[in-house]
């Protein structure tokens, strides 16, 4: 069964490329009908914070990223990963170092004079504890192979080699008894029955000293698959600028969870031409092998018009939910999330078939539906107000009356037959009553259709807003 875990380090927010990995982890679960467990890497007690774990988990469900059992706590199990560290130095392959830091610094400076990265020199790989100075507390070293190269079997890298001489004795347990970040990831991932790793490639290095701690402890190393990083699409690494932002920022933009899912999927992974997908499209589709080498760019004016087309294809009762769960955190969604009451819910409802054609976020939604919610006498923008210039008005007073006529239900279609006799008889194209129409219902130059709105406000409503703008 297959055992993938998301495992972020709660220093900020879930941001966009942390919300990647975690996708790739639980489409790949989804799809092998596994499961994917969650790990807070709390280790860092000096920059992990509550409110970022909190932050975390609020952008998984909100993204609907459902791991399996409980979040598990990587500071909690420190005692452990001490035991394993012991049991190490037990078995011969760590040991205790006593080096000062004095002695460490002069081994930074002769690497740095030769130009090599820090190495440690193994002073104390071959030396008993008893020749530790008297009080002193070591710190706890991996024995690392010399000679030859270990290779990290990469699902997306490929075969990756590393010359065993580069890396060095390095620390899994701190002389304060704390374990490394390197050692706490493994004994994790053993404990937790981590069968697939998945991960950015940044941690591709840690991965070949990783290994070498699964083979001393004789463990089984996960299958591994370290996915490029998600760059700016001028190519450079994301930036704030570029989009690197929580992925509360990208709800606050009125992007829906799953175009989000879908364009970052696509951020690396593809399934033939498939744009669209909806995320059991992608969960049937999603295989880790399949995932590309090369980084990926981020680019806001395709997930933009990914957006508009899920919008679209989403049904209104759908999309009408996901409209009011998110008005709290939309840019002027609170205002109308405070008036929205039932006749309202239903205006906005009937409104919504018009509305999201014109838009490709929440936002934009929430800009559209605006003349539902302002009150009379509406604030009219300056496009608008140029339509309701010179002749317009005269017009505008036919079409009041030509509508106030409506004896049989106020309807779309009682309101585009009345509208379209008037222009008619009056030698008008439809435009020019059209336009001053939807300038003094809305008080902007684009809306919905025109006869949509008149239903959608109904008739006294409709009636009083023209008249605002001719009486
Ligand atoms: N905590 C690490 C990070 O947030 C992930 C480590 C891992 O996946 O092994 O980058």
């Amino acid at each position: 069964k297959v055992v993938t875990r998301f495992a972020p380090s709660p220093t900020g927010y879930l941001h966009i490329g942390g919300a990647r990995t975690a996708l790739f982890n639980w489409l790949y679960s989804k799809h092998t009908g596994g499961v994917m467990l969650l790990r807070i890497e709390d280790t860092d007690r000096e920059r992990s914070t509550d409110a970022a774990t909190a932050a975390i988990l609020d952008g998984l469900s909100w993204l609907g990223l459902t791991w399996d059992g409980e979040p598990v706590s990587q500071f909690e199990r420190a005692p452990r990963h001490r035991e394993v560290a012991e049991e190490l130095v037990r078995m011969g392959k760590a040991y205790y170092c006593y080096a000062t830091p004095a002695e460490l610094e002069a081994m930074r400076e002769a690497a740095r004079a030769k130009g090599l990265p820090p190495r440690y020199d193994g002073r104390w790989r071959d030396r008993d504890s008893s020749e530790a100075p008297a009080g002193a507390k070591g710190a706890i070293r991996i024995k690392a192979p010399t000679e030859g190269e270990t290779v990290v079997h990469d699902r997306v890298q490929g075969e990756v080699r590393f010359p065993n001489k580069d890396l060095d004795d390095f620390i899994i347990l701190r002389s304060d008894g704390n374990p490394t970040y390197m050692h706490a990831v493994v004994v994790d991932d053993h404990d937790m029955g981590v069968t697939h790793i998945i991960r950015g490639d940044d941690h591709l290095t840690n991965a070949a000293r990783q290994t070498v701690i699964y083979r001393a402890m004789g463990w089984d190393v996960p299958s591994m698959s370290h996915i490029p990083l998600i760059h700016g699409a001028d190519g450079a690494k994301l930036s704030k600028r570029h989009g690197a932002l929580g992925v509360e920022a990208y709800r606050a933009m009125g992007y829906l969870p799953e175009a989000l899912l879908n364009y970052l999927a696509r951020l690396g992974w593809s399934h033939g031409d498939d744009e669209v997908m909806s995320i059991k499209d992608m969960i049937a589709w999603f295989d880790i092998g399949d995932v590309n080498k090369g980084a990926a760019r981020f680019d806001f004016a395709k997930l933009e018009a990914l957006n508009g087309v899920h919008m679209r294809r989403m049904s209104d009762a759908d999309l009408f939910d996901i409209f009011i769960a998110t008005l709290p955190y939309l840019e002027g969604g609170p205002a109308i999330a405070e008036r929205l009451d039932d006749r309202r819910k239903a205006q906005l409802l009937a409104a919504l078939p018009g509305l999201k054609e014109r838009a490709k976020t929440l936002v934009e939604l929430v800009d559209g539906a605006g003349f539902l919610f302002t009150e009379r006498p509406l604030p009219i923008d300056e496009k608008a107000a140029a339509l309701l210039a010179g002749e317009a008005r005269e017009v505008l007073r036919g079409a009041r009356d030509a509508l106030k006529a409506i004896s049989a239900g106020w309807t779309a279609a009682a309101a585009e037959a009345a509208i379209r006799d008037y222009a008619l008889a009056g030698g008008y194209k439809l435009g020019t009553v059209a336009q001053p129409l939807r300038a003094a219902l809305t008080g902007k130059s684009t809306s919905p259709g025109v006869f949509d709105v008149l239903a959608v406000l109904g008739r006294e409503e409709s009636l009083a807003r023209i008249a605002d703008q001719i009486d």
